[in-house]
């Protein structure tokens, strides 16, 4: 697959896995991709496996991500964690606005920014989700709903800031459902969001930017996703969480 981005497939295992297990998986996935180059992986584990994760993976091309934090600095915020702190366990990137946080903490759009502009400041890659849910699709919305999710988390972010952030398409009806978008649903999506990017900085930007497809990527659908013009990559949850089916989704879209 010869494409002017480079793809980035990241695995977000959600509140899955103990150290024991993280490790486990982190040595299988390093022996299958843990050398290759043409695709940035990434491994998002639970904050309590990130320390272990990091240091497995120390002479590893896998990066490691973050499933959320908080877009405040130190202080008063009680089970919090904040971006320097996940820097400091070599964190690469995170996971934010996924929509199981915007579902059952009422992350909205504001928050996400802030988050995002917290994550960039510390030198964090954000990896910022949007997506409609079925209603919304069915009530032909998807662009409204998805336009203003990227006008709002992404508000008054510089070019720079921009290049250095992943956008992740899920339509909420796809995740964790076996239901997948078709190759045409997601660039359609992609498309757009490619167009609402350009509207926000500038075509070039724009072109630049990375958007993963998420929501019950596998190994037999990737690489007809992967495929598609403006889809850069995946956002993996089920089929992250064992290394023969995340490697071989990495493995198939390689060609
Ligand atoms: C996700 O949680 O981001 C996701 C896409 O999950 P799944 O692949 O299981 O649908």
């Amino acid at each position: 697959m010869n494409k002017e981005r480079k793809l980035i497939i990241a695995g977000n295992w959600k509140m899955n896995k103990t150290v024991a297990e993280a490790t486990e998986l982190i040595g299988a996935l390093h022996e299958a991709v843990g050398t290759q180059t043409d695709v940035d992986v990434v491994v998002c584990p639970p904050f309590t496996a990130l320390e272990a994760v990091s240091t497995a993976l120390a002479d590893s091309l896998i990066k490691v991500g973050a499933q959320n934090m908080s877009p405040h600095d130190y202080g008063a915020h009680t089970g919090e964690i904040n971006a320097g702190m996940l820097r400091d366990l070599r964190v690469h990137y995170v996971i934010l606005g996924h929509s199981e946080r915007r579902e059952y903490q009422k992350e909205c759009d504001t928050l996400v920014n802030a988050k995002t502009k917290a994550a960039l400041a510390a030198g964090l890659k954000p990896i910022v989700c949007v997506g409609e849910t079925l209603e919304q699709r069915e009530a032909n919305e998807t662009e409204n709903v998805v336009g203003t999710q990227i006008a709002g988390s992404l508000d008054g972010l510089t070019a720079e800031q921009l290049l250095d952030t992943v956008i992740a398409y899920e339509p909420v009806w796809a995740i964790g459902t076996g239901k997948t978008a078709t190759s045409e649903q997601a660039q359609a999506v992609h498309a757009f969001i490619r167009s609402e990017l350009a509207k926000l900085h500038s075509e070039d930007v724009a072109a630049k930017v990375r958007i993963q497809y998420g929501g019950s990527v596998k190994p037999d659908n990737a690489a007809e996703l992967l495929g598609q013009p403006d889809v850069d990559g995946a956002l993996v949850g089920g089929a992250s969480l064992e290394a023969r089916s995340f490697s071989d989704i990495i493995n198939n879209t390689r060609d």
